[in-house]
């Protein structure tokens, strides 16, 4: 939750020329898929596609993908363009290697429509039961039943700002990343970004190059900084050439390869992150930060890097090594939660950070799939392509097991797994 304060809230999403196919409530398809984001458009489309099912994707927002066009102005895909697709249907190279938030949306606005998805928009899910059969979503537009569901909300529901010692009585502004579009509003200021994700370093440095008086940012856990690209190539590529090698294989080499690129950052404030770069994406679920931007305007003292936020007063802001910053704003890149209690937290599917049981995908309950939690080692996109197929293939199985012989049949079928 956002603790109370002034908050810097942005415009509403962009609308584009997109035009929702919508259905009228209530209705009965075989499979409701919760969310209208990349996870519930690709699974929409394997069930469809592959196994003929009929699916509704229902999301509250009044568009598809409405993640993506609340991103901040100029923002590129972290990840490049040529591994970040969905499945069926590739990004336009003339996207170039990392596509814009407009090329995204784009590419999402085009998936519906090319791949057929019938999306209900503008339909808040509040909470899912359990019927005799299947499920019942009780929505904003009314109920809906389904024999299984497919969450897919996403694990960007909620922003989230540390609950700092006093941070109540700030009297600058307060804003989340989520709610930053450019630089503009704070030209002539004094800025704390706090954090060290590719968010963190994107904003910095927008504050940087367009007129932020003085740019702070204050950093917890040393990040793995990385380039962009390497001769050329994009270098969540060699993350992928790499996947199949163990971490504490491939971590020296790249401890190396970044000592050989960036030299010794630690007198600019960047010490030496705790694990290796995989082992930190593994272990912690830390994804490196594209650094390009960053270090160079860390270099030519455009940006300071300071210690962790340990609390905030009236007007300063106390940090971990004892010194203290007087910003007129700080920008929390602090992250999100799921957010997914009062949707299914009555249903004991949820694990203890909040996210559906079972990893990226999984099959939560009885007929009740998820995908799109947890962080996955070479990039979200990416993965939710390589999971939505054999996910729908699951929640297909299911359905099948159920039609021919009933509810028996579907527990059979999830002991089967159980036991392997
Ligand atoms: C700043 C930023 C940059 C990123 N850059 C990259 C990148 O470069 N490469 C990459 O691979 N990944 C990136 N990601 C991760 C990216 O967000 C995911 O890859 C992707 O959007 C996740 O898709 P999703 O469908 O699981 O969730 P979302 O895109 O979050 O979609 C979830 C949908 O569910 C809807 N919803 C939620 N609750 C309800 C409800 N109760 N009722 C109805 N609808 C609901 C929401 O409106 C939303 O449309 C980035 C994330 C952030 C925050």
């Amino acid at each position: 939750m956002l603790p109370a304060g002034p908050v810097h809230r942005k415009s509403p999403p962009e609308l584009s020329d997109f035009q929702p196919v919508v259905g009228t409530l209530p209705v009965r398809p075989d499979v409701a898929i919760i969310g209208a984001g990349p996870s519930g458009l690709s699974v929409a489309r394997e069930l469809e596609h592959g196994h003929r099912i009929p699916t509704l994707v229902i999301d509250r927002a009044e568009v598809p993908a409405v993640a993506w066009r609340t991103r901040y102005d100029d923002f590129r895909l972290n990840t490049s363009g040529f591994l970040s697709h969905l499945p069926g249907q590739r990004i336009p190279l003339g996207a170039g290697r990392w596509p814009t938030k407009e090329d995204m949306v784009r590419y999402f606005d085009s998936y519906v429509r090319r791949q057929n998805i019938t999306l209900r928009l503008g339909c808040e899910v509040n909470r899912v039961d359990r019927t005799g059969d299947g499920w019942r979503l009780d929505t904003s537009s009314g109920e809906v039943r389904a024999r299984a569901i497919v969450l897919a909300t996403g694990r960007y529901a909620t922003p989230t700002i540390p609950a700092w010692p006093g941070v109540d009585h700030f009297t600058g502004e307060l804003v989340h990343s989520g709610d930053f579009s450019n630089a503009w509003p704070f030209r002539g200021r004094d800025v704390l970004v706090v954090g060290a994700g590719n968010s963190a370093a994107d904003i910095a440095v927008a504050l940087a190059d367009n007129g932020a008086r003085k740019v702070w940012l204050a950093v917890r856990t040393p990040p793995h900084l990385v380039r962009r690209a390497m001769g050329g190539f994009p270098s969540d590529i060699f993350l992928e050439m790499f996947a199949r090698v163990p971490a504490r294989a491939v971590d020296p080499v790249i401890a190396r390869l970044n000592r050989l690129l960036w030299g010794d950052l630690s007198g600019y404030g960047f010490d030496r992150p705790p694990l290796g770069l995989k082992a930190s994406v593994e272990q912690r679920g830390r994804i490196p930060t594209l650094a390009d931007e960053l270090v160079d305007a860390v270099r030519a003292g455009r940006i300071e890097v300071v210690a962790a936020v340990e609390a905030v007063d009236s007007n300063h802001v106390i940090l971990a090594d004892g010194a203290s910053v007087t910003p007129d704003a700080i920008i929390a890149a602090t992250g999100f939660s799921t957010d997914l209690d009062g949707l299914v937290g009555h249903l004991g599917v949820l694990d203890q950070q909040g996210n559906p049981r079972g990893g990226f995908a999984s099959q939560v309950a009885d007929g009740m799939f998820a995908l799109g939690y947890g962080i996955p080692p070479n990039g979200p996109l990416r993965a939710i392509r390589l999971h939505a197929k054999p996910l729908a293939r699951e929640v297909a199985a299911y359905l099948e097991a159920a039609s021919v012989t009933g509810h028996a049949a579907v527990v059979a079928h999830i002991g089967e797994k159980a036991s392997g």
